[in-house]
């Protein structure tokens, strides 16, 4: 059995020196300027305008895109020191994604789509589905198990997903504009389902334009032009 991870007090998850630069032409792109920061436990909001770095610090965080300079840290593993699949393994056990568009898998039930990453994490069939079914029930979906993504509401899809990138007890959980194709009052359901993690000590990461939303959270970053600036 692979229990939920344990929530460790203090950070786990630290850049240096981080940048990334795209070439455009003969110019060059600073889509995130040097930034060395320690993301404490909690939630914390990254703020920006449109083109602003945001989506690239998330990829860079996630290990999907390669920093030019700098590092990642996770609880003292550099991401860019694993293979990819040594990263794809680390990412399944440390993360948990949620993005604009639920991105459910579409053949798959709501219970199905949780069971995901217990699957692939090697979970026995009996106990996925239990904790499956006990994560719908948390984000208030238990009645929902049977539904196809197609079958269920903007808001319960994006729940599903919240409760897909619980499974399996994610230290850092990272969340683009999650909020940002529903309405408010769907929206602030969903939020409260991130800070639920926050608050167990886990990292949890929202990516929004959302200045209300942001100002729910534990604490701020600002993105301008790809250069971060902290406030508490
Ligand atoms: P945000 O998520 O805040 O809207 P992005 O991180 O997507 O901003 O983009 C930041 C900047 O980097 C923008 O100027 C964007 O055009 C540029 N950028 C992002 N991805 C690429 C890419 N793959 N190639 C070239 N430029 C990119
Ligand atoms: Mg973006």
């Amino acid at each position: 059995m692979v229990p939920p991870h344990p929530v460790l007090p203090g950070s786990v998850l630290v850049v240096e020196n981080l940048s990334r630069l795209y070439p455009s032409g003969e110019e060059t792109v600073t889509a995130l300027a040097p930034f060395t920061y320690t993301f404490p436990p909690g939630l914390t909001a990254v703020v920006g305008p449109s083109g602003s770095g945001k989506s690239t610090l998330l990829n860079l965080l996630a290990g999907f895109d390669r920093p030019t300079t700098g590092r990642v840290l996770v609880d003292g593993t550099d991401l860019h020191t694993l293979s990819e699949a040594g990263r794809a393994d680390f990412r399944l056990a440390n993360y948990g994604f949620v993005f604009q568009n639920h991105n459910l898998i579409t053949i798959l039930t709501a219970l199905e789509n949780v069971e995901f990453p217990l699957m692939l994490a090697g979970v026995p069939p009996r106990e996925r589905r239990e904790r499956a079914q006990a994560l719908l029930d948390r984000v208030g979906l238990a009645a929902r198990a049977s539904h196809l993504p197609s079958q269920l509401s903007g808001g319960e899809a994006q729940r599903v997903a919240i409760a897909r990138a619980l499974a399996l007890g994610p230290r850092v959980l990272l969340a683009d504009e999650p909020t940002g194709n529903l309405d408010s009052h769907t929206g602030e359901r969903v939020l409260e389902l991130l800070t639920g993690p926050a608050r167990e000590g886990r990292t949890v990461i929202l990516i929004t334009h959302d200045r209300d939303v942001a100002a729910l959270a534990d604490h701020r970053l600002r993105l301008r032009d790809g250069v971060v600036t902290t406030e508490d």
